[in-house]
């Protein structure tokens, strides 16, 4: 057994009245925390440690967790941000990904998106996408937390946007994607001392038949996991569920009997009044991917949304996997769109992006703060910068957010494990993986000439 003591400036355990402990300590003995609390009063737990790490000028607190993302959209990265006219899921990822990425492009990609994670303070991801199980792989390798789906389609989704009510229906693509959701759930499940867990992911309802969705939400119970879907997740998804089966999604994926606590939305970027209540009922959870959204130039409406009660946690989807970027989004946007300072605090966002993500997750009891008992996922921020000071100490959760880089993010643990030491990979060259990854990406783009042509 490895007991780890760690010490510094700040403890923030996300749990609790205080938000943070001055001078405090974390000790983990493996993967486990096992005291928190002020480090003068743990002087007989640091004696008996193996690892002794004081951290000056430093906060330490929970990993981050992201409610929804896809490794494999390292591909695409800075590629979509300035297509204007919705175009740039519709015209350039999705027919690349559908039509120019193999199952062997993922891999060393997916890892480079893993590491962004890592370094940037994320611990845990919630992460669904084809061509599995090479996510599932990236998660294992990396180190990171996560929970893998394989997305499940019926359809080839380059076909998807704003205003198309035709779908060729493609039942083969649908039974190759159970088979892989089956092979995640038959042989990772619970792998890597549990790092590793499943969910199953229909891709979204306007990408998969009713008969599917049911099938899909069967296989969950069976397996007695949750499930993580695009919902409410593009301009014209509204239009299409209306046209083809005479409701919205939310009461047409109520109606089939998927929302619940265990239902992971990802976006819900298009909801109504009635949409909202019901979300709120289901206690399903709504993955807020603030950033990305705003990239595309919709943003879901949060007044109504926090108004409501919905359980809300947040998710980077991809391009960007920098969780502080997406909390600030997430502080930030509604102030504008509401002329309410209060409706986000930055505590507000650090608990979505922590004990939030975990709840959603399903995973409270062992992630998502720093307690006793819990899984030792730990980060430690390097506030010793220009741009944290001068500040008040009551001000701590406000000067994290909306100053830190992602970079202050200096020493990283997952599941007790040092995975970040100093700002680097401790078992990945990150410079030799860029390279590697972009001769992959450079080889998927020129595959993928015609999408640029247009
Ligand atoms: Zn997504």
């Amino acid at each position: 057994m490895t007991k780890t003591f760690i010490s510094a400036d700040w403890v923030i355990p996300m749990a609790g009245p205080d938000f943070a402990i001055a001078d405090g300590a974390v000790l983990f003995e493996d993967d486990r925390i096992t005291a928190i609390g002020k480090a003068a009063d743990m002087a007989m737990q640091k004696e008996g440690a193996d690892r002794v790490m004081a951290l000056r000028g430093h906060a330490v607190m929970p990993g981050l967790v992201n409610t929804h993302t896809h490794v494999a959209g390292a591909l695409t990265k800075a590629m979509t941000e300035d297509v204007s006219g919705f175009g740039g899921a519709f015209k350039v990822a999705l027919p690349m990904h559908e039509h120019y990425v193999r199952k062997e492009d993922v891999y060393l990609p997916g890892l480079l998106h893993a590491v962004e994670m890592l370094r940037t303070g994320t611990t845990t991801i919630n992460e669904c996408w084809w061509h599995q199980p090479e996510p599932a792989k990236v998660i294992r390798d990396s180190g990171i937390r996560g929970v893998v789906g394989a997305e499940v389609r019926e359809m080839d989704t380059g076909q998807v946007g704003f205003g198309r009510f035709e779908r060729n229906w493609d039942r083969a693509m649908a039974d190759a994607g159970i088979d892989e959701a089956l092979d995640l759930l038959e042989n990772w499940h619970g792998k890597a001392n549990g790092r590793i867990t499943v969910r199953v992911a229909p891709d979204g309802p306007d990408r998969c038949t009713p008969r599917l969705l049911i099938q899909l939400k069967e296989m969950a119970d069976k397996y007695d996991v949750g499930l993580h879907a695009h919902t409410a997740s593009v301009p014209g998804e509204a239009e299409f569920m209306l046209h083809t089966y005479g409701k919205r999604t939310i009461p047409f994926l109520h109606e089939l009997g998927l929302l619940s606590p265990r239902y992971i939305g990802a976006h819900c970027a298009f909801v109504d009044d009635d949409e909202i209540a019901l979300m709120a009922e289901t206690g399903m959870c709504m993955s807020h991917t603030a950033y990305l959204v705003a990239k595309r130039g919709y943003y879901p409406p949060m007044e109504k949304i926090y108004k409501a009660g919905v359980s809300v946690s947040l998710g980077s989807d991809w391009l960007s996997n920098d969780m502080w970027k997406v909390m600030r989004a997430a502080a930030l946007i509604p102030r504008v769109l509401s002329g309410d300072v209060g409706i986000r605090s930055g505590r507000d966002v650090l608990e979505m992006a922590t004990i939030g993500g975990a709840r959603c997750l399903g995973m409270a009891d062992s992630i998502g703060s720093l307690e006793v008992g819990k899984k030792a996922d730990i980060i430690a921020i390097d506030m010793r910068q220009a741009w944290y000071h001068p500040y008040r100490d009551e001000n701590l959760a406000a000067n994290l957010v909306f100053n830190s880089n992602a970079g202050d993010v200096r020493h990283v643990f997952v599941d007790g494990v040092h995975v970040v030491s100093d700002g680097r990979m401790v078992s990945i060259d990150e410079e030799k993986l860029i390279e590697e990854a972009r001769a992959v990406a450079r080889g998927v783009w020129e595959r993928s000439a015609p999408l640029f042509a247009r």
